[in-house]
């Protein structure tokens, strides 16, 4: 199904969520849908799309084509408008008791549409123990037409109890071999484009395409990683700190302005406006100003998530380059990320030991932590630039 198409090197995913899709549909007809579940759990490191993978089969759950990629439903589905379908976002870095409960009321209710109600449950990993015995006892006991598609990085980091009851989906990095050609073949960027970026970003599709179709996205990659050569003395320390929070944060702007725009867009087109109208009634034209309201109010609190995911994403990218420095160090035939600044990783691998590049790698790694328990950003790079210092 169409919906599935985004998701490049996930065919044995794909292949279970398409099985899934279709006992559900059965069970929507009347059917018996063996083979349908109730709570997923989509598992696998950062970039490998779990949100994707679990919105595209919220998709093929809602859609009366089982997930067609372009109806009103499949549409509703991606700009986070459908009814019938929730999704949760833990905005700080744990979700509450007191909000799982209003969640589970929530999700009880029967769908709108008559198809499925499904809740969509991002980093569900931050529910507290007690949000997670909440949780665990709504999926024990779903509603016949409730679902529960639960995001996590591995199934270790749910509680047992409600890992066993999920089916796991789990998503692995796709090969860069795999991104490049959708690339080139799906948004038609060069191939030795297309090659770079894949590489670039190891991995992370969304990540990938942006580099591959963005001018400005490149510019900050190389202003990132242009960072360890930089750092001569404190005072470069200091200013590099200074850029690299300066950088993150016109990302972030960026980011969010693309995604507000196209959103919004989509949204008034689905509610009327500028569109020939085809398929619209005056309930859903009425409906129009409070979505546009509750739109705005999501993306409000997604610019603020954004920016803190841009900063990650920069210090993922600099350690990705001491991990390349390190693997030149050993001597390691593996394909760098970073190919096109080997000139540089191959100085500092000259230059520094392995034991000082790992190092290295721990300090961005506890910058990273520092960062999600909330400590300024300006302070916690500023220490980690210090400890990059040859
Ligand atoms: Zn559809």
């Amino acid at each position: 199904m169409a919906v599935f198409d985004d998701l490049v090197g996930q065919e044995q995913a794909v292949a279970v969520l398409a099985r899934a899709a279709a006992a559900a549909r059965e069970v929507v007809e009347g059917g018996r849908g063996a083979g349908m579940t109730h709570a997923w759990l989509f598992t696998g490191p950062p970039g490998a799309g779990r949100e994707e993978a679990a919105r595209a089969f919220a998709a093929a759950l809602l859609c009366p084509d089982g997930g067609c990629g372009h109806c009103d439903q499949c549409h509703q589905v991606f700009i986070g408008s459908h009814p019938d379908l929730e999704s949760v976002r833990p905005e700080g870095l744990s979700y509450s008791v007191k909000q799982t409960r209003e969640l589970i009321l929530r999700a009880a209710g029967a769908p709108t549409q008559g198809r499925w109600r499904v809740i969509l449950f991002e980093d569900a990993d931050r529910a507290t123990e007690s949000a997670a015995n909440a949780l665990l006892k709504a999926i024990e006991e779903p509603p016949p037409r409730t679902v529960w598609l639960l995001c996590a990085p591995a199934p270790d980091d749910m509680m047992i109890t409600i890992r066993s009851r999920c089916r796991v989906v789990n998503l692995v990095t796709p090969a860069p071999k795999a991104v490049a050609h959708v690339l080139a073949t799906r948004d038609s960027v060069p191939p030795d484009i297309a090659r770079f970026a894949a590489r670039a970003a190891q991995g992370h599709i969304s990540r990938a395409r942006a580099l591959a179709l963005d001018e400005g996205v490149r510019r900050r990659r190389e202003a990132v990683l242009s960072i360890p050569r930089s750092l001569t003395g404190v005072g470069e320390c200091v200013s590099a700190a200074e850029r690299l929070v300066k950088t993150s944060e016109e990302e972030a702007a960026a980011a969010t302005a693309a995604l507000n725009e196209n959103e919004t867009a989509e949204l008034r087109k689905l509610y009327g406006e500028g569109s020939t109208g085809k398929g619209l009634n005056r309930g859903l034209v009425r409906g129009g100003a409070g979505a546009l309201k509750e739109l705005e109010d999501r993306q409000k609190s997604r610019a603020t998530r954004i920016k803190r995911d841009s900063l990650d994403a920069a210090l993922l990218e600099l350690v990705s380059f001491y991990r390349d420095v390190l693997a030149m160090q050993f001597g390691a035939g593996v394909e760098l990320a970073n190919d096109d600044l080997r000139f540089d990783l191959d100085q500092l691998a000259k230059a520094s030991t392995p034991e000082e590049t790992l190092r290295r790698v721990d300090a961005i790694m506890r910058c990273r932590e520092r960062l999600a328990a909330n400590v300024n950003p300006q302070m916690a790079v500023e220490a980690m630039m210090l400890s990059l210092r040859p």
